[in-house]
């Protein structure tokens, strides 16, 4: 019998306010992340994809209440992480860890990494003196280094051993969920596979469950398990990863599909040329947030929010035209629109 997933987000909201005037009054929200629902189950990898400030950062923070979701669920092993108080939040941050883009401002410059995995395990009462410093040698073995790297301070380290170090320093709580926020792209790209490796091999040797959060969708396409498209703070594509890579439903997931680099010329994507800018978050377009940029915007689109609902194929796209929600006029004037934009390209 299935226990469930590890991780069950459900209608959750991340809006920042902004304020303006000497009073500080909000004169407005960006809606960083508005509405997100998705599960993870135990040992997968679930990426979130999406062009930058479309809120997967975000979302993986107010995941682990790094910044407080404004509102919905987190639900980690049946519990609810955004109703949790802060000392049963402490607790449960040891099984959710993050690994961060920037292996430099992660850790403190005037500490060895040795003391400072030696302090997360002490403030967690896992383990002190001379039984934390061999914790720490053997987590920094697991994790590609060598013991006496424990007494180097993080200037020492190449970008790739930096890397390791925060991920050995997450790996010492011994947790179950990691949420890789962008873990290779602030490195070089001759160790970024080493870096990808060593993620791989951890899951397969404690049992990881990953949330990697990347913008590259050739790195997703090698680590991910099922992958979800955000847009403007929403999901519009939740799919495994093979149904995504050959047939993209959402015409932003064709889109950024398209803009990979393929060598082999036959194996070249329908090109979607994504025309003006991302909205602002925060105003966001009525309807579907994507309908200032789709090349198949109906009336529909510009009136009515589409659902994040399930396809034929079970994947979940939230698309009008995906779903059949449309009249025959809609659909006649998207195709006349289709084609006359082929023709302005051509
Ligand atoms: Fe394009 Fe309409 Fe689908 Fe949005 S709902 S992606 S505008 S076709």
């Amino acid at each position: 019998m299935s226990n469930g997933p590890l991780l069950s987000v459900k209608g959750l909201k991340k809006h920042f306010p902004i304020k303006s005037g000497v009073f500080g009054r909000t004169t407005g929200y960006v809606l960083a992340v508005d509405g997100v629902d998705f599960d993870i189950e135990e040992g997968e990898t679930f990426a979130l994809v999406g062009e930058s400030g479309c809120g997967k950062s975000t979302t993986g923070q107010a995941i682990l209440r790094l910044t407080e979701p404004t509102a919905g669920s987190v639900v980690y092993r049946g519990e609810d992480v955004v109703a949790a108080s802060d000392k049963r939040l402490r607790e449960l941050r040891k099984q959710m860890q993050i690994v961060f883009q920037d292996p430099y401002s992660a850790l403190n410059p005037r500490m060895t990494v040795g003391r400072a995995i030696e302090e997360i395990l002490r403030v967690h009462g896992i383990a002190q003196g001379s039984e934390a410093r061999r914790k720490v040698g053997r987590i920094l073995q697991t994790c590609g280094l060598a013991p006496y790297h424990a007494n180097r301070y993080p200037h020492e380290f190449s970008g790739g051993q930096r890397q390791r170090v925060v991920i050995a320093r997450a790996l010492a709580l011994e947790p179950k969920l990691v949420v890789a926020d962008e873990p290779i792209s602030a490195l070089d790209v001759s160790i970024q596979s080493q870096i990808l490796n060593l993620l791989d091999d951890l899951q397969d040797k404690f049992g990881l469950t990953y949330l990697f959060i990347s913008h590259d969708l050739s790195v997703v396409k090698h680590v991910a398990d099922r992958v979800g498209v955000m847009y403007l703070g929403k999901l519009v594509e939740v799919a495994d990863k093979r149904a995504f890579y050959d047939n993209p439903m959402h015409p932003y997931s064709e889109a950024l599909l398209a803009a990979i680099p393929v060598s082999n010329p036959k194996l070249r994507r329908r090109r979607i040329i994504l025309s003006g800018d991302v909205p602002s978050p925060a105003n966001p377009p009525p309807g579907c947030p994507f309908h200032t940029r789709c090349p198949y915007a109906m009336r529909v689109c510009r009136e009515k929010v589409p659902e994040l609902k399930h396809a034929p194929d079970g994947r979940r796209v939230a698309c009008h035209l995906v779903h059949g929600d449309y009249s025959e006029e809609e659909r006649r004037d998207a195709e006349q629109e289709v084609e006359r934009r082929k023709a302005v390209e051509a």
